[in-house]
């Protein structure tokens, strides 16, 4: 069900609100940035636009309340300048954003993607901080000062990059940088040198390895500790599975010396080019690589409004991520109650629990409310 004309004045209102009372909403360098904006149809209705300084910017939304606010990655010396050559880059900050609903989660397939649950929000949070901590700062050096977390306004969180060495970075660079994170040219080779070498101990790495080896070491022995169904989530047979587990301890013990052959396996060869590259898949799958890819890609605001969630694009400290809980630290309008017919699952907001709604009449919390017509699961009563 679209939004209705009733709602959708309301949601304004409450939108217009937030934003004349908001404060840091413009972003460094604001003056060079390409902005567009989105109604409750299209999340980008119009583009090209920019602003001289940080006040017109907030004067702008607090008098038009846009559902979605975009702006550019990168910096112009003419960000309002049509076609795209003619505003003349100067450099992009590189950007990572992170989305649930590619995370293929078991929950997705009982609530579908539209909605989000609290397994949804802290599986994307983990996976982006694996992404800081198992890359960004370990493989690519990148210092803390340089990363700025924040979260997406709906299901999932961005990382942006600032610093000299990723501005001038052209789309091969960054192609080349999401590729090794999402890992999808890797030699299985690079990891098993000695792998369908005949006769030959199989050797790999160990989880003190830098780089994919010591993350893909690592990440075996989490699943080996976890269970069968953790390695038959890599598309190991069960009977291998069983085995695998009876022997944990002695398999532990090898991979940590770097010796990988104390379970026998069929096919080695095969077997592990195909573990491999189903635990990289599932990485690959969870960022949204045409963002990293493209510096012309516009990407939500930090600290605006999400038009799907009613949520802010929440900027935080990086040393706070453990204990962000969007649903509470994210939320951008009041507690003024709202009426409204709902049909949605139970979920958390503000401390609160709300639903099961099966076409019921309540009244909410105005953060609630809004959340569930902007999720299209309830209407204005
Ligand atoms: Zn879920």
């Amino acid at each position: 069900m679209p939004i209705d004309a009733n709602s959708s004045k309301v949601l304004q209102s409450l939108i217009k609100g937030y934003y004349s009372k908001a404060k840091d909403i413009a972003p460094r360098a604001v003056e060079k940035r390409e902005f567009g904006f989105g109604d409750f149809e299209n999340k980008i209705s119009f583009r090209h636009k920019a602003f001289k300084d940080a006040a017109s910017l907030q004067e702008y939304l607090a008098a038009s309340a846009p559902a979605y606010v975009s702006y550019s990655s990168a910096h112009y010396s003419y960000p309002d300048a049509r076609p795209m050559e003619n505003k003349k880059i100067i450099g992009a900050e590189l950007v990572f954003d992170l989305d649930a609903s590619d995370l293929h989660l078991s929950c997705q397939k009982e609530h579908g993607t539209g909605w989000v649950c609290d397994n949804c929000l802290s599986s994307v949070k983990k996976e982006t901080i694996r992404l800081i901590e198992d890359f960004l700062i370990p493989d690519f050096g990148f210092s803390k000062s340089e990363l700025e977390v924040n979260f997406s306004g709906n299901r999932g969180y961005h990382v942006h990059v600032y610093g000299d060495n990723v501005f001038k970075l052209d789309a091969n660079g960054r192609k080349e940088i999401s590729g090794y994170i999402s890992g999808n040219e890797m030699d299985p080779r690079s990891i098993f040198p000695t792998l369908g070498i005949r006769g030959v101990q199989l050797r790999g790495p160990r989880p003190t390895d830098k780089g994919w080896g010591g993350k893909f070491a690592k990440a075996f022995i989490g699943r080996l500790n976890t269970g069968i169904g953790a390695l038959a989530e890599l598309g190991i047979e069960r009977s291998i599975a069983s085995k695998m587990e009876r022997k944990r301890a002695e398999i532990i013990l090898g991979i940590t010396m770097g010796n990988w052959d104390k379970v026998d396996i069929p096919k080695k060869a095969e077997f592990w080019s195909s573990v491999i590259s189903s635990m990289v898949i599932k990485q690959s799958d969870s960022i949204d690589r045409n963002v990293t890819n493209d510096p012309y890609h516009l990407i939500r605001l930090q600290n605006s409004i999400h038009g799907s969630t009613g949520l802010i694009a929440k900027k935080f400290a990086l040393a706070e991520i453990d204990r962000f809980d969007p649903m509470k630290d994210a939320i951008a309008f009041g507690k003024e109650p709202i009426r409204v017919n709902a049909s949605a699952p139970r979920f958390h907001m503000g401390g609160e629990e709300f639903g099961p709604f099966d076409n019921s009449t309540v009244e909410l919390p105005a953060y609630a409310a809004a959340y569930l017509i902007m999720k299209e699961k309830g209407t204005m009563k």
